[in-house]
């Protein structure tokens, strides 16, 4: 990889720089709900149009995909890059000029950034074409909590657009501007939802000899799931077990036992085998610790996102070629995994490739993700870009 030709997509990046930033101010004043993108998936559309890229809609109900084929396509190698559009429901509490129109909106994660980034990435491919093979440009909906990424796939995604390779960015304010954080492994956790739902038999408080209390057996059960992060998961593993809410009874009836008890938590885990073993326990103990009770106990487990895992080739690809975009002292190699999630984990299961988080700052003054004052930081707009850009030439270089 020669350095010179690793850095030249940012320069030309940079004399755009303000279009780019006109574009994520407007797609942050307008957020859109999962599914919903239309505006941005216009917008997008649009843009890819005035830049003459033939354009896929309607990929996963909102998503898109633009074609870019380099000016050599005879190694029918693809690389996919994908950013995410969707906006959050919250509401913004920024004023300055930019911010949401919509009141109980906000990009709130900064995929408005992300979906400029990839629209920068798209106007130097198409100008420059320096690469062999087809560059697929992957607008994705939904990516809180939504599934875009499976309706993406479902609808034929990697079907029609066969990559060898896929990455995706993600902003991190946590991070110095410009600085790039990556790990050749787990980068996100899986994320499952499960429900246990305690059943006993109701009657008098004050005469609780004649019921089988389930409150009493939630209680005991929400104890009890704490042992298996602490006595069967593997040290050096990593796994979370969190009840996020328990539901019995009425806050009015203080003598009334209920007869059901309703707990709803998730598990946060990296490996198959942890995820499974977690599972299983969880049936044991919330079945066991009812049946002591003399209750019994549903338990409802459901794999909502699988864990986001790098394969090492793309990884280290990536790190290489930032290493000689941003310089060694930008990148962090080893950045440590996430237990949040992420659904370009469902691409990562069908194609190889790479999650990686470019720095934007923030954190120290609790301008965090998903918090109401945060916002993307226009600064990396192009280095975001020109990293794409990079990628897809170097990925593919032209035959000499
Ligand atoms: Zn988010
Ligand atoms: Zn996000």
């Amino acid at each position: 990889m020669d350095a010179a030709a690793v850095r030249s997509p940012l320069q030309h990046i940079l004399r755009f720089h303000d279009d780019l930033t006109a574009i994520r101010r407007d797609l942050h004043a307008h957020p859109e709900l999962g599914f919903e993108e239309v505006r941005t998936a216009g917008i997008a559309a649009d843009e890819l149009n005035a830049l003459g890229i033939e354009i896929h809609a309607g990929i996963g109900k909102t998503g898109l995909v633009g074609v870019i084929r380099g000016r050599q396509c005879d190694s029918g190698r693809m690389v996919g890059l994908r950013a995410d559009m969707d906006a959050l429901p919250m509401t913004e509490a920024n004023t300055f000029g930019h911010c949401s129109r919509k009141p109980g909106l906000m990009h709130g994660c900064g995929h408005d950034g992300h979906t400029t980034m990839l629209l920068g990435a798209a106007r130097y491919l198409a100008a420059t074409r320096n690469f062999d093979g087809t560059v697929a440009l992957i607008f994705q909906p939904a990516e809180e909590g939504r599934g875009g990424a499976q309706a993406m796939i479902e609808d034929g995604l990697f079907d029609t657009f066969p990559c060898d390779a896929i990455y995706a960015m993600h902003n991190w304010p946590a991070l110095p501007p410009g600085t790039l954080g990556i790990n050749p492994g787990p980068m996100m956790a899986a994320a499952d939802r499960f429900e246990i739902v305690i059943h006993g038999r109701g009657g008098h408080g004050a005469h609780p000899y004649q019921t089988c209390d389930p409150v009493l057996m939630a209680a005991h059960t929400i104890t009890a799931l704490q042992s298996i992060v602490s006595r069967n998961v593997n040290p050096l593993d990593s796994a979370v077990v969190s009840v996020g809410s328990m539901q019995a009874g009425h806050p009015g009836a203080m003598s009334v036992i209920p007869n059901e008890a309703r707990l709803v938590g998730t598990v946060r885990s990296f490996r198959r085998s942890v995820q499974e073993m977690v599972e299983a326990r969880m049936r044991t103990v919330a079945q066991s610790v009812a049946q002591a009770f003399g209750g019994t106990a549903d338990v409802t487990y459901e794999r909502i996102y699988p864990a986001t895992l790098n394969t090492p080739h793309e990884a280290d690809f990536l790190a290489d070629l930032a290493t000689r975009m941003l310089g060694p002292e930008r990148v962090v190699r080893d950045l440590q995994p996430s237990m949040g999630s992420e659904d370009f984990s469902f691409m990562l299961q069908h194609k190889p490739g790479a999650y990686f988080r470019l720095g934007q700052g923030g954190a120290e003054e609790g301008r965090v993700l998903h918090n109401a004052s945060y916002d993307f930081n226009d600064a990396i707009l192009p280095v975001g870009s020109a990293l794409f850009c990079a990628l897809a030439e170097q990925r593919m270089p032209l035959a000499a």
